[in-house]
């Protein structure tokens, strides 16, 4: 079975033997879910979900934006009111200033793929509840196993406390590589707090220096 597949379905929950069954398609079942199947199951699932109160106020669903195959996942904490209104993650003046900084790594917005932990505006712009992200935290993982990043931005303090499952600060998270099951993950400010922030600027540009050096080396052992 193709490594992607395999990736997505553990991510799913469903163990190695039950994938030796032919429910997936390896002699005598249905066919298994091409990839575009897949994503569109995933997309539709998320703009019916329920699962937490953060669907009550909410316009759209935000599952994410971008090239399905990127190397970089930059993953934030939640909606904001006019991704709400959009329909897609970090528009206005914190994600054009994402873009500034996806630019400086040579890239553009297309070429990477950007989500965040809860795919339902919270009130108010408040921080997602440790409940709210739990709820959501399947369909992240599913996108994790979809896009195969070589590495992982975490936006801002909230994602990298859920994605890293810790409570410590930023100031201590920042500046160094961490791990996500297997692929680096390099702890960034949230753009909003530059806009506030911008001196801080500076450490920003450090932390992405960082994550494209992590980025190369990793390139360059899977090149040979
Ligand atoms: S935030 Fe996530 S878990 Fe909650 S309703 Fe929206 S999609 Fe579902």
């Amino acid at each position: 079975m193709d490594p992607r597949r395999l990736r997505y379905l553990q991510a799913m929950g469903i163990q190695a033997w039950e994938l030796r069954r032919p429910l997936v398609g390896d002699g005598g079942g249905p066919p298994p879910p091409d990839e575009e199947s897949l994503w569109r199951e995933l997309i539709d699932e998320i703009a019916r979900c329920t699962r937490c109160d953060l669907h009550r106020g909410r316009t759209r669903t935000v599952p994410g934006v971008g090239d399905r195959h990127a190397d970089w996942m930059f993953i934030g904490e939640a909606p904001g009111e006019q991704e709400d209104l959009q329909g897609e993650p970090f528009v206005g003046r914190a994600g054009k200033l994402l873009d500034e900084m996806i630019r400086a790594l040579g890239y553009r917005r297309e070429q990477v793929y950007i989500t965040n932990i809860v795919k339902c505006r919270p009130p108010g712009n408040r921080d997602p509840k440790p409940e709210e992200a739990a709820a959501c935290a399947p369909y992240l993982k599913r996108q994790i196993a979809l896009v195969e990043p070589e590495i992982i931005l975490a936006v801002g303090r909230i994602a990298a406390q859920n994605l890293l499952k810790t409570n410590a600060p930023l100031s201590r998270l920042r500046g160094r590589v961490h791990d996500y099951e297997g692929i680096p993950l390099v702890v960034w400010y949230h753009p909003a707090y530059l806009l506030r922030n911008p001196p801080a600027k500076r450490q920003a540009y450090e932390d992405l220096k960082l994550a494209w050096r992590v980025y190369r080396e990793r390139k360059k052992e899977a090149d040979g």
